[in-house]
């Protein structure tokens, strides 16, 4: 009750015709026993959830100043459950893997075709081994004692507005605290679509002085699986994925990483994920429809444009390293001239499709801080140096938060002055997607108490302060 307090409050201080999920009437929460995740005994996960020595080792590596170290090799727990390391975790491994996997347990490699269609395809998406009907009962036996395939998440609860966005929180069954998951429905028209926003860390490290989500610090990396499960219940949630029409049941057409964490900071665990979600024997998404936001990792960003076929977008919100690296500290170690440099290489994407020959900045409107002209004649300079859009996104301020929302007059004249410049820009429309459009804007993770000690609190420019 806590955690869905604290979202609300986020919510609730959010722009003009945001949800607004404290006042709606039509919230509803779900037990998890309801739903279709099984609840594990909580004496287990009472035992794991505290703060341990582990956890306070992992807030050490908070961004505070230019020492950031990113863990560009932070271990995740592969293809391994986090609840039982002896058994092999099957929605974390790619279909290669899973392949080699049953090979090495001494069964036929093709069985990955049909795991992969119980795990993921439409009208199946098994949450246990006894349910794969045409799995012989002695193989399934056999599965049941080496493996799982439950994505190590526990359902805590969800929470529905009225125009049918849901916050969807998990528990993770290797302890620490609560991850969340948005299912923003937008199936009006043509073009309609079903985005899901994951989490791919508890917490983040990156201490983005306008996110909520930093303000606990990176607790720990989710593995693949726990990636890979909230994209499998969030088909589940809408509809099952069975049905033949798409529009009525709320099909899933995009996955977002923007919700807790820095993605790229976790980066093996979630180019597996990706590799999964767009592998078309199982979930099948297309590659222009999976989404990985970075704050600018610019090597990791680099391994994730050479290793994976998904899309990216980059958090910029701001032209200057100035109010860059005020904002978002990783700026002091790979600032604009580093990551910009980087993007003009890489782009127009090679191999990629039309949709990823741009790059797509996320730029969040904070007043007075990254809003005037001369922020529009940067942005101008940048787009003519590379192909790209810009998503203009409306802040959503939360408790403690220095920064405010432009307003709205200035945020259109902003896009107005973009465009007549010649560039492509848009603003983000004012459903569910631009509460959660750049990572951790909708972070709500656990009771804010339990986060301390919270990463420092940047000073402004000097300039500003006078
Ligand atoms: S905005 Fe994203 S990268 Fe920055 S602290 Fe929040 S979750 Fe991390």
């Amino acid at each position: 009750m806590m955690r869905a307090t604290a979202a609300a409050a986020v919510l609730a201080r959010s722009s003009p015709g945001a949800l607004d999920f404290r006042r709606t009437a039509a919230i509803r929460r779900v037990p998890a026993s309801s739903r279709g995740l099984a609840v594990s005994p909580t004496a287990r996960l009472a035992d794991r959830a505290g703060v341990d020595g582990e956890e306070a080792a992992r807030r050490g590596a908070s961004v505070a100043d230019a020492t950031l170290e990113p863990h560009v090799s932070a271990s995740t727990s592969g293809a391994r459950s986090v609840v039982d390391p002896s058994l092999a975790a099957l929605k974390g491994m790619r279909f290669e893997e899973l392949e080699s996997w049953l090979v090495g347990v001494g069964e036929r490699p093709r069985r990955a075709a049909q795991l992969f269609s119980w795990m993921y395809r439409r009208g199946k998406l098994v949450e246990d081994f006894d349910a794969m009907e045409d799995v012989s009962r002695s193989f399934r036996d056999t599965l049941g004692s080496i493996a799982t395939v439950g994505g190590d998440l526990e359902l805590d609860s969800i929470a529905t507005a009225r125009d049918g966005t849901r916050k969807v929180l998990y528990r993770l069954r290797n302890g620490g605290g609560v991850v969340e998951s948005v299912i923003i429905p937008s199936n009006k028209g043509q073009g309609g679509r079903t985005t899901v926003c994951v989490s791919s860390q508890l917490g983040c490290a990156m201490n983005c002085q306008f996110c909520f989500t930093a303000k606990m610090g990176l607790r720990k990396n989710l593995t693949a699986a726990q990636i890979v499960e909230q994209v499998v219940h969030a088909r589940r949630l809408t509809g099952g994925g069975g049905g033949a029409d798409a529009r009525a049941r709320e099909e899933i057409t995009n996955v977002v990483f923007m919700g807790m964490g820095e993605p790229l900071h976790n980066v093996d665990a979630v180019l597996a994920a990706v590799d999964v979600l767009t592998d078309p024997r199982g979930l099948a998404f297309s590659r222009n429809k999976v989404t990985v936001s970075t704050s600018g990792l610019v090597p990791e960003m680099e391994r994730y444009l050479r290793e994976s076929s998904g899309s990216l977008a980059v958090s910029l919100n701001a032209t200057t390293d100035e109010i860059r690296s005020w904002i978002m500290p990783i700026n002091r170690k790979y600032n604009l001239e580093r990551l910009l440099g980087s993007l003009r290489e890489n782009f127009p994407r090679q191999g990629a499709g039309r949709h990823q020959r741009h790059v797509f900045f996320e730029y969040i409107l904070l007043a007075g801080i990254n809003d005037s002209d001369e922020d529009v004649e940067r942005l101008l300079e940048i787009s003519r140096s590379m192909p790209c859009k810009f998503n203009l996104i409306y802040f959503n301020t939360h408790e403690g938060s220095e920064f405010q929302c432009s307003d709205e007059a200035t945020i259109k004249a902003f896009r107005r002055k973009l465009v007549d410049g010649g560039a492509m820009a848009t603003i983000r429309a004012s459903r569910g997607d631009e509460e959660m459009a750049a990572c951790g804007q909708l972070g709500s993770p656990d009771a804010p108490e339990d986060w301390k000690p919270a990463p420092p609190k940047l000073p402004k420019p000097r300039r500003m302060r006078e």
